[in-house]
């Protein structure tokens, strides 16, 4: 069964994975309100359990700076959604604090061998083509959690390139922990984030999909 985000982004907060500054809304003017709750810049994108893939259906709007914006994208949002899947429950449009930082994924499954195991790697839209990734069985220590940043090529760039800050490893420490305890502890079948994305000042799970 897989679980509504809400749903999911209660789990990461028991397991004390920060989550984005998010609300639901219902119509276009809830919307605006919310965005300016929030603060711009802010992302849209659709709340229902029947569409999964967000950008490849139009369904998600990222760095949207105005009221007007905010108007826009909430009708293109919920008019993607309904060409796609005529029939598509919709909740709602998310409206989310944007996030700055770089892209990283945490996966969760359970391997018929070894039980649950956690995943760590380079996120964002192009997992699937950069295969940029380390796998521990859980549950993991603080030491397993370093090793599997270290492994991926892309720690060289969380670990500041070119003059840019590091990422926040303590905080990607922390959250491979959590991840671990979670698999352990709330009979998970898959967990995705993707992406956590991780700066110098944070590291928030902006995408949850979990399946128990
Ligand atoms: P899906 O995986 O279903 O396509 P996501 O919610 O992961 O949808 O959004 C797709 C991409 O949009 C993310 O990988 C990320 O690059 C960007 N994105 C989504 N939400 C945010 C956010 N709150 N802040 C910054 N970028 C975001
Ligand atoms: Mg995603």
């Amino acid at each position: 069964m897989k679980l509504a985000e809400s749903e999911c982004k209660k789990i990461m907060k028991k397991y004390g994975i920060p989550t984005t500054k998010e609300f639901l809304a219902k119509k276009p003017e809830e919307a605006v309100r919310f965005a300016k709750k929030i603060g711009y810049p802010v992302v849209l994108k659709i709340d229902s359990e029947d569409i999964v893939h967000k950008t490849e259906t139009k369904t998600v709007m990222i760095n949207i700076k105005n009221d007007k914006e905010v108007l826009e994208a909430f009708e293109t949002t919920i008019k993607n959604a309904k060409r796609h899947k005529p029939r598509a429950k919709i909740n709602g449009v998310i409206v989310q604090e944007h996030v700055e930082g770089y892209e990283t994924i945490v996966g969760g499954k359970i391997d018929p061998q070894f039980g649950p195991v956690i995943l760590f790697g380079a996120g964002g839209i192009f997992t699937e083509v950069l295969k940029d990734t380390s796998i521990r069985i859980c549950p993991i220590e603080k030491e397993d959690a370093e090793e599997m940043i270290n492994e991926i090529k892309y720690s060289k760039i969380l670990k500041g390139f070119r003059g840019e800050p590091p990422a926040k490893m303590k905080e990607i420490i922390n959250i491979l922990l959590g991840a671990s305890k979670m698999m352990m502890k709330e009979n998970i079948k898959e967990m995705d984030i993707n992406p956590l994305i991780v700066s110098h000042k944070e590291a928030k799970a902006v995408d949850v999909r979990i399946i128990k």
